[in-house]
Order: structure tokens, then C-alpha cells, then sequence
């Protein structure tokens, strides 16, 4: 790529500068994910307001967090693969499927991870039924107030996430050392704890692609407000044509509000 084009690509926006704290390598990792994640986002937003059906903008803007979601799984099994410490990292995460005490909370989510969960959903009407039935039940509940109603997450199936290849990236990241820490989380979430341990390098990376991706709808003057995950999935159901409002600059959908 010329310079001129590489300038181009690069976020104009003032986005909270995540490039602090780590080494050349790493940095420059995380700078590639951002640049990536941008270039990626800028062309296909680009596309999905030249296409002519509200299923092909949905399709333009999945492809954006399909793209991300890639991009964090390959970098987080390179770390397991290739550096000293993965292996024992990799051992000690408690996470499996079946495990779904962190499945009960808000999760936050960017508007194109919606569109793009939203895709999958509408594909399948009992999900698409479970997100309905469920948004009104959380509608307006804070973080703690989600945790005490204990409402589990509309896109749980059987204990298992049924969107798993295509969950958010908060759910992606979210990483656990001690699955017994997670439950009592969830059965007491006022009690005073230690910060729990978990694997921090998803989660830094995840932030990262979302930063490329948010500067992205920044740069293009798009809604980029962060929703929460059953919230958002929800508008768009009810009125496909809220994607189109979206690309055309109106902002409808709810902000997250965490408190
Ligand atoms: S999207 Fe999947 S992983 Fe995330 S909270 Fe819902 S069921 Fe759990």
C-alpha cells in the first residue's frame, strides 16, 4: 500500500489511546488489529450503503464483526501456540461450554456487533422469538439490577451459547481463571471481592478492534454508541429498516446506559 493510501486508512478520530503499557511487539500488534479492524470496517460500511436491500446491508456490516471475530481468535490461539507462558495460560482458563454464569449479565456491544447478531437470530424464529420475548424484561435494568433479576441471556440454548461462533466481543474476551469466583459473582454481586483474575490479552485486543471499528463509524458520522447486546438485537428485529436509518446518519438505537 502507498503511503498516501496507508495515511488514508489510519483513524482521524480521537479515540482513547490503547498503546500504552506494552512492549514493541505487542504494541505494534495491537496498532495493526486497529489499523486492520478500520480499513476493514471503512469499506465494508462503504458497501453496505451502496447495497440496495436491508439483507444485503445486514450481510455487508456481519462481515465486519465475522472479520474481527477472526482476527481475535487467530491472535489469541497464536499467543497459546507461540509464547513461553501460553500453554500454562491456556490450562488454567475455566471457561467450557455448559459454563454460563457470566451469560446472566448486560453484555455491551457495538451497533455493527448487533447487526451482525441480529443476522444469525433472524434466521432462526425461536430465537428470534427468545430475543423479543426477553428485551422488554430487560429493558432499563442497570448492571446490578441485571444480575439480581437473574434473566439469562435470550441466546442461551440448552446451557450453551447458541450463537457461539458469532458471540460479541465482550463475550468473546471474557476469558475466567475460576468458574466457582463466576457463580458466586452471580448469586451475590454486592459482596465486597478482590478484582477477579482473568486473561487480559483478549480483552486488550478485543478493545482494540473495536476502537478501528467505532473510529470507523466516527470518521463516516454513524451512530457509535455502545447498546446492550439484547437490547440492540432487538431493535433490529422489530424494524430491519433501522440499518438504513443507521447508514444514513440517524441514531436509533438505545444508548447503553451502565448505571
Ligand atoms: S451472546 Fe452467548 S456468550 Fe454472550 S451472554 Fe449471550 S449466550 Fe452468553
Amino acid at each position: 500500500m502507498g503511503e498516501a493510501k496507508r495515511r488514508a486508512a489510519t483513524p482521524k478520530s480521537d479515540r482513547p489511546d490503547l498503546e500504552t503499557g506494552f512492549n514493541d511487539a505487542e504494541r505494534a500488534h495491537l496498532a495493526e488489529v486497529r489499523r486492520g479492524a478500520y480499513r476493514h470496517a471503512t469499506a465494508q460500511l462503504g458497501s453496505a450503503r451502496r447495497a440496495a436491500s436491508a439483507s444485503a446491508q445486514a450481510d455487508a456490516i456481519a462481515a465486519i464483526h465475522a472479520e474481527a471475530a477472526r482476527v481475535l481468535d487467530t491472535a489469541t490461539g497464536e499467543f497459546f501456540r507461540t509464547t513461553r507462558e501460553g500453554p500454562a495460560i491456556e490450562a488454567r482458563i475455566a471457561c467450557k461450554k455448559g459454563c454460563n454464569f457470566c451469560c446472566h449479565v448486560n453484555v455491551e456491544a457495538t451497533i455493527i456487533e448487533v447487526i451482525g447478531v441480529a443476522a444469525v437470530a433472524v434466521k432462526d424464529p425461536a430465537l428470534r422469538d427468545s430475543v423479543l420475548a426477553t428485551a422488554p424484561r430487560l429493558a432499563g435494568l442497570d448492571a446490578l439490577a441485571r444480575v439480581k433479576a437473574r434473566v439469562p441471556c435470550p441466546l442461551l440454548r440448552d446451557g450453551a451459547c447458541s450463537i457461539y461462533a458469532d458471540r460479541p466481543r465482550s463475550c468473546r474476551a471474557l476469558t475466567s481463571y475460576d468458574a466457582k469466583r463466576c457463580e458466586e459473582e452471580l448469586n451475590d454481586p454486592e459482596a465486597a471481592r478482590e478484582q477477579r483474575r482473568v486473561f487480559t490479552w483478549p480483552r486488550i485486543l478485543a478493545a482494540a478492534a473495536t476502537d478501528g471499528i467505532q473510529s470507523a463509524c466516527v470518521d463516516m458520522s454513524l451512530q457509535d454508541a455502545t447498546v446492550e447486546l439484547t437490547q440492540g438485537v432487538a431493535t433490529v428485529l422489530r424494524d430491519p429498516g433501522v440499518i438504513a436509518r443507521w447508514l444514513a446518519g440517524e441514531s436509533p438505537f438505545p444508548a447503553y446506559a451502565k448505571t
